[in-house]
C-alpha cells in the first residue's frame, strides 16, 4: 500500500468513526487499536528494539497486576496515582490486587525476586505493555494506555542518567518526531531534600491563604507538588518559592554538574526547569519530563518523563541500589507522529497471485493449491466466497496482481489451469503439474522488468 492509499484509509476510518452503532462502547478511557492504527505502533516497535539492543537492554514482561503494596510501598501511598488513580481488586482468593498504573515498581519487584541484584551492574532492562489510571479521561489522557520504559538497574554514574536521555533523543528521532526538548531538574538525596522541604513548606505556610484547596491539603505531606499545579495562584507563590536546584548537597551537586556536562558534550536540547517535580515518591536527584512542542505551557505536549531512583529498591525490600529509568506514553507519541506527518513504512499484503475458481469442485482443488503456492513462496489471494468469475476478476484488479489462475469445470476435469495475464488479457492453459513451476516464472520475469 502506498502512503496516499494509506492516508486515504484513515480517511475511510474517520469517516466509519461516526457510526450507526448505538451498542455496548469500550470502556470509558480505553481505546482500540486498528488496523489503520498498527503502522505507528510497529514503527515504534521496530525502532525501541532496534535501540534497545544496541545500548544492550534486555526485555522484561511483567504482569499487568501486581500485589497492591508493590504500588503502595513503590510508587507511594501518598501519591495522585496510588490514593486516586489505581484500579484494586480483591481476588476470590481474598488477595488484594491493583492493575499497574506504571511499570517500574514491577520492574523492580522481579529484579529483586529473581536474583539479577547479582548480575553485572549496571541491568539495564526495557518494557513495554498496558497501564492503567483511573484518571477523567481527556485529549491525550486515558485509562489504559501503554508505556515503554528503560530502566538502568544498580547504576549510579551520571553517565547513566545520560545514557537513557541519549536513547529516548535517538528514538524520538529515528520516528521523525521534531521540536524534542528534555525538561530537567534535580530532587536532592535524603541527605539534602529533607531540609530543603523544610524550607518550602515554611515558604508555602506563609503563602497560604493564596493557594488553591489542593495546595493546601498537600502542603505538609508534599509540598514540592506546589510546581506541578496548573492553578496561576499557586503558580505566582511558586515562582518565588525556594529551589531544590539551589539547595543541593554538595554530593546531589556534583552528580547534576556531571549530568549537565555530558549533556554539553551531545546534541540534546535541554532546559533547566525546577517545576519538574515528577509525581512519584521514588524520585532522587536527576529528574526529566521529555516535551515536544516548543516552549512548555501553549501547545507543548509530555510524551514522556524519568529520573534516577536511588531509594526504590530498598523500599521494596532489596538493598540500597541506585538506578535511573524512563517512561515514554506509547499514544502520546503517535499522536505527536500524526500531528507532524512523520512517514511510516506500511506493509500491505500484496499478492504475486489471483486464485479464480467456478463450481464447487474447483473451489475443493483451489484451497489445495493455494496452499501449494504459499508453500513454495507465492503470495497467493482469492475471494473463495464469490462464485461470478467477473466479481473475482474485479477482486484480482483491486489487489493489482500482475496473474490470475482460473479453475473452472473444464480444468478440473482436465487437471489443468488457465494463467491469465491481467494487464494485457491474454490467458494460456497449463497442465496443474506444471503450474507451480510456470507461474513462479512468470512472476520472476514480471519482477525483473518492474
Ligand atoms: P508518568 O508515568 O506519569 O511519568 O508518565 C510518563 C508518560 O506516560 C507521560 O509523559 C505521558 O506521555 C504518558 N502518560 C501518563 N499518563 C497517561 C495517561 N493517563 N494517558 C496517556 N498517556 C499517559
Amino acid at each position: 500500500m502506498t502512503d496516499t492509499a494509506f492516508d486515504e484509509k484513515e480517511k475511510d476510518q474517520e469517516e466509519l468513526s461516526a457510526p450507526q452503532y448505538q451498542g455496548v462502547q469500550s470502556p470509558q478511557g480505553m481505546h482500540d487499536v486498528l488496523p489503520v492504527d498498527q503502522p505507528y505502533w510497529a514503527r515504534l516497535r521496530a525502532v525501541l528494539e532496534k535501540e534497545a539492543a544496541v545500548f544492550g537492554f534486555e526485555r522484561i514482561e511483567t504482569p499487568i497486576m501486581e500485589r497492591y503494596e508493590v504500588f503502595e510501598k513503590g510508587t507511594g501511598a501518598v501519591t495522585d496515582i496510588v490514593e486516586k488513580e489505581m484500579y484494586t481488586l480483591v481476588t476470590r482468593g481474598n488477595e488484594t490486587l491493583a492493575l499497574r498504573p506504571e511499570g517500574t515498581p514491577g520492574v523492580v519487584r522481579a529484579y529483586l525476586q529473581h536474583g539479577m541484584t547479582s548480575l553485572p551492574r549496571p541491568v539495564k532492562l526495557w518494557y513495554f505493555g498496558p497501564m492503567f489510571r483511573h484518571d477523567r479521561p481527556q485529549k491525550g489522557r486515558y485509562r489504559q494506555f501503554h508505556q515503554f520504559g528503560l530502566e538502568s538497574l544498580n547504576s549510579a554514574s551520571a553517565a547513566n542518567d545520560v545514557e537513557i536521555i541519549i536513547m529516548i533523543g535517538r528514538i524520538l528521532k529515528k520516528l521523525g518526531i521534531k521540536g524534542v526538548v528534555f525538561h530537567l531538574s534535580s530532587l536532592g538525596d535524603p541527605a539534602c531534600r529533607p531540609a530543603y522541604e523544610k524550607q518550602l513548606k515554611a515558604h508555602l505556610r506563609a503563602h497560604k491563604s493564596k493557594l488553591c484547596l489542593d495546595c493546601k491539603k498537600r502542603l505538609e505531606k508534599r509540598p514540592l507538588r506546589i510546581f506541578d499545579c496548573k492553578e496561576e495562584k499557586c503558580q505566582r507563590v511558586a515562582r518565588v518559592a525556594p529551589k531544590m536546584l539551589d539547595n543541593l548537597c554538595k554530593d546531589c551537586h556534583r552528580h547534576f554538574k556531571e549530568v549537565l556536562e555530558m549533556l554539553d558534550e551531545i546534541e540534546v536540547s535541554y532546559q533547566l526547569d525546577s517545576a519538574i517535580v515528577r509525581g512519584l515518591d521514588y524520585y532522587t536527584r536527576t529528574v526529566f519530563e521529555v516535551i515536544v512542542g516548543g516552549e512548555a505551557g501553549e501547545g507543548a505536549l509530555a510524551v514522556g518523563g524519568g529520573g534516577r531512583y536511588d531509594g526504590l529498591i530498598e523500599v521494596l525490600g532489596g538493598r540500597p541500589t541506585p538506578a535511573v529509568g524512563v517512561a515514554m506514553g506509547v499514544e502520546r507519541m503517535i499522536e505527536v507522529m500524526r500531528l507532524q506527518k512523520a512517514v511510516v513504512p506500511v506493509t500491505a499484503f500484496r499478492p504475486d497471485v489471483f486464485l479464480a475458481q467456478l463450481g464447487f469442485l474447483a473451489k475443493k482443488k483451489s484451497l489445495k493449491l493455494m496452499t501449494e503456492l504459499m508453500n513454495s513462496g507465492v503470495a497467493a489471494a482469492a475471494a473463495l466466497d464469490r462464485d461470478s468469475l467477473k466479481a473475482q476478476l474485479k477482486i484480482a484488479d483491486r489487489y493489482k496482481v500482475p496473474f490470475t489462475i482460473i479453475i473452472g469445470q473444464k480444468e478440473v476435469l482436465e487437471d489443468s489451469a488457465i494463467i491469465r495475464e491481467m494487464q494485457g488479457g491474454t490467458q494460456e492453459v497449463t497442465p496443474r503439474r506444471k503450474l507451480i513451476d510456470v507461474i513462479k516464472k512468470k512472476i520472476q520475469l514480471f519482477k525483473e522488468k518492474q
